[in-house]
Formats: C-alpha cells, structure tokens, sequence
C-alpha cells in the first residue's frame, strides 16, 4: 500500500486538472451496499427497466415500496472518509470536479458544491413527473403512497407517473449532466476512478475517453475492472483507508 500511496500522491501533485470519478464502491462503508460485490442490491431486486416503470402501475407500486424501505435503511448514511478526502482536494483547488454515478448525495452532504459536481445517474433524495418535469418532494410521495395502501400518486398537474429522479435502466441519460461530464473528462489530465466496477455504460466510457485524451488514469478499487489494464496505476485497496491519508496531508 505504501508503494501505492506514493504513486498516487505523485500522479496528483503532477496533475492540474484531476477529476474524481466515483461509484458504488465510495458509499460502502457508509453503509450502503454497492450493486455487484455480494450481498449487492443487485443480487437482492433484479432493477425495474424504465419502459416496465412508465407502462405499468404495478411497476411503479414496486419501484417506490421498494425505494421507501431503501430510504428506511439508508437515512441515517453520512459521508466517508473518501468523500470526505475529495471534498478537501476540491476545496484546495487540487481536484477540477467530481463525476459520480451514485445517487445518494453523498458528496453534496461532504460538502463538494454542485458546480464541482456531476450526478451521471441523477439523485435520489427527490422525485419528478417524467411527463411535466415538476418536483415532488419524498415525503409528499411517500404520504400519498401510505394513504393509498401502497398505490403510487401520478402528477396532478397532468397525470403523468412520478419517478425518483434517478436514471433508470433503459432511460435517457441526462444531456445537461452527460455534456459536463464529458467537457470535464475531456480538460482533465489524471482521471481517478474510485470504486466501480466500470461495467454500466454510458458511465464506464469517460475513463476510456479521458485515457484516449491522453489523461493519466488511476483506478482504485477493490476487485479487479475491465480497464485495469490500460491504466497507469491501479489499487487494489479499501477506499477509505488510502483516501483518508490524502484528507490529512497534502
Ligand atoms: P458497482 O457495485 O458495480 O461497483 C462497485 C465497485 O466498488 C465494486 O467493484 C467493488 O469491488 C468496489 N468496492 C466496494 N466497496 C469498496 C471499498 N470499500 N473499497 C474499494 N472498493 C470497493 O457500482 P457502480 O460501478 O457504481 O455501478 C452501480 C450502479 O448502481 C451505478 O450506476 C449507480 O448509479 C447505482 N448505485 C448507486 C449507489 C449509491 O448511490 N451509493 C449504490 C448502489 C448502486
Ligand atoms: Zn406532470
């Protein structure tokens, strides 16, 4: 691990635009499973594709009992040690921003401003009609929800279905998030991925994009990636642990 945090701590000091590109894997020791590693959400609910969300009451009834026990079990989640590491590298000016496909808030609430911020998957902490695009807020939902015995509300506004203001699988990628991402990805000059498994695309393409750039990229997960190959540094380690030293000194 030394080795590793010399190398790290080298690569970023030689970096003047390093982006931060985050998964599941930050939010684990925040008590919130990530989707592949077992016991992941992935292997307890197969997801609700967005066209069985839009076409099906029954779907959408699923979708929120299911985001409601999630919301019982994750409220009280703070962030970690490597959200807090990057909040301090942002804040000294030694990181150019944070792309995440996490939907937990988690950065925000470490204090990383939302113009430093790219939330590829959107966020969970509120809910829009996907015809209007009106927000609605969790708790107006959920009061909604119990009142019907487990029935999802649509908008009143005009009818149309209320989703958590996250992308779904098969639902269009956000065009303002995917633009920034992109324009970050392709000004950066050390692209750090932390904790993904670099399997859900579009998301897995900006490390091959920054690479292609011509971007040093570290990956630093616990389990090996598809892209381990084309990096320049990987870690094989716990998040938190090597983050943190970079929160203390530096
Ligand atoms: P993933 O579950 O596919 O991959 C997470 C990776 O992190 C795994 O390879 C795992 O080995 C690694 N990891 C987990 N804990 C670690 C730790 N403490 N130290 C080092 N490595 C660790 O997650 P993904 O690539 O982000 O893709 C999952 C998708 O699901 C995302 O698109 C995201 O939108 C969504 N998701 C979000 C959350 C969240 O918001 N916290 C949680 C689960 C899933
Ligand atoms: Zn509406």
């Amino acid at each position: 691990l030394k080795g590793a945090q010399q190398r790290l701590r080298e690569l970023l000091d030689g970096s003047a635009r390093a982006v931060a590109f985050t998964g599941a894997g930050i939010s684990t020791e925040c008590g919130i499973p990530d989707f592949r590693s077992p016991g992941g959400l992935w292997t307890q609910n197969k997801p609700i594709p967005f066209d069985v969300f839009v076409a099906h009451k029954a779907a959408r009834n699923e979708a929120w009992r299911r985001k409601f026990a999630m919301e019982e079990a994750f409220a009280g989640a703070r962030p970690g040690r490597g959200h807090r590491a990057l909040a301090r590298l942002l804040g000294r000016g030694r990181l150019a921003g944070v792309i995440t496909q996490n939907i937990d808030g988690l950065h925000q609430a470490s204090g990383v401003p939302d113009d430093a911020l790219v939330e590829l998957h959107g966020n969970g902490t509120y809910a829009t009609c996907l015809d209007c695009g009106t927000r609605y807020e969790l708790a107006w939902v959920k009061a909604r929800f119990d009142a019907a015995g487990g029935v999802a509300p649509d908008c009143p506004a005009c009818d149309g279905p209320v989703k958590a203001a996250t992308i779904s699988f098969g639902q269009a990628m956000p065009e303002r998030e995917m633009a920034r991402a992109d324009a970050l990805t392709k000004a950066s000059d050390l692209f750090i991925v932390i904790g993904s498994s670099l399997v859900v695309f579009p998301a897995a393409g900006f490390p091959l994009k920054a690479r292609q750039k011509g971007a040093r990229l570290i990956i630093l997960n616990r389990e090996p990636t598809e892209f381990d190959d084309m990096a320049d540094l990987v870690v094989r380690d716990e998040i938190g642990a090597v983050l943190a030293s970079f929160a203390d000194d530096g």
